[in-house]
């Protein structure tokens, strides 16, 4: 067992089925959200896990904080600068006197004369007509052109291209500049891959395969150890053993799990281990699948290799681990 999987966690059950989500999912990540309702959410985790948005967090942080998911901002936002609600919006401010009675207008050039105006002054019926010289204005890019956005105080008439911006907290009713708010990071949560490898390991559940031993007449210890002929103690994860009329039969189980495949490294050693224990059978289980080299191996020298991608496989696959195969 690892250190890092303290009893605290080992003993939350909302913590346990968030490993195993990250572990055992095809995502492999929790992505930090913010909805309309300008709360934190977790969208597939608490559909998944059926959690509150609260749990989540709270589970996340006791993760983080064990040194089991790392945290990476992907996105971030402006939060009010007196009490950090992401519930703000920007409010535009007249640059002269101050008001908020503001018009926001294309802008538009006349050639001819030079005349820049909002398109309302040169609104007539469908027609643009120039207010300074009253020529129409026919084509665009030859009689006239546009000249980009400004804006307009209906209270004074300033006209401004960049209106004062400032932040207003539906939450605390406080305004603020944009240079004072707060920066708040959204954050993806996931198990560095060297650590998912252990932690599907352990959280791997072989129960199924313990009872379906069981039910064949074995008696099973899972996990297990068991002592070679050269004196060495090898860990099982499920050793099965049941007295037949000739002797006994000894099924070994390993669960052996990689970032990617299974490779014959992994496979070899626990090759020798169980010639070394003489279990009758050895079967491998491999998580998420195995290398090519390790299916030829296997095949060769009479291991049993089940390849499962995830836990639901396993009990798919069952049967394939009771099926007599011998070592040679
Ligand atoms: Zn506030
Ligand atoms: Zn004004
Ligand atoms: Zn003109």
């Amino acid at each position: 067992m690892l250190i890092m999987l303290n009893d605290a966690i080992l003993k939350d059950p909302n913590a346990l089925m968030l490993l195993r989500f990250l572990a055992f999912s095809q995502h492999g990540e929790i992505r930090e959200e913010r909805t309309v309702d300008v709360r934190l959410r977790y969208p597939e985790v608490e559909e998944t896990l059926a959690l509150t948005p609260e749990a989540v967090l709270s589970t996340i942080e006791k993760l983080v904080h064990a040194g089991l998911l790392v945290k990476r901002p992907y996105s971030n936002e402006l939060c009010c600068s007196r009490c950090g609600s992401m519930n703000i919006y920007m409010e535009l401010f007249c640059i002269k006197c101050g008001s908020m009675n503001l018009d926001k207008n294309l802008l538009i050039r006349h050639y001819e004369c030079g005349y820049i105006g909002a398109e309302h002054e040169f609104n007539r019926g469908d027609k643009y007509v120039c207010p300074k010289c009253l020529k129409p204005l026919k084509q665009i890019g030859v009689d006239y052109c546009k000249e980009g956005i400004a804006y307009e105080c209906s209270d004074c008439g300033e006209k401004f291209l960049e209106p004062i911006e400032k932040w207003y907290c539906q939450d605390c009713k406080y305004t603020f500049e944009t240079k004072e708010a707060l920066l708040k990071n959204l954050f993806t949560y996931k198990l560095p891959s060297s650590v998912k490898v252990k932690v599907s390991a352990i959280l791997f559940d072989m129960s199924p395969l313990v009872e379906r031993f069981k039910q064949a007449g074995f008696n099973v210890e899972a996990p297990a150890t068991i002592r070679g002929i050269s004196g060495l103690t090898h860990y099982l994860d499920v050793l099965a053993v049941k007295k037949l009329d000739k002797g006994v039969k000894t099924v070994g189980v390993r669960l052996i799990t990689s970032e990617s495949e299974v490779s014959i490294h992994d496979v070899y050693s626990f090759y020798s281990e169980a010639r070394d224990s003489k279990l009758s059978e050895a079967v491998v289980l491999a998580l998420p699948k195995a290398s090519k080299e390790v299916r030829v191996f296997t095949e060769a020298y009479g291991l049993k290799l089940i390849e499962v991608k995830d836990q639901n496989e396993l009990i798919k696959k069952l049967d394939q681990v009771l099926e007599p195969k011998h070592l040679k």
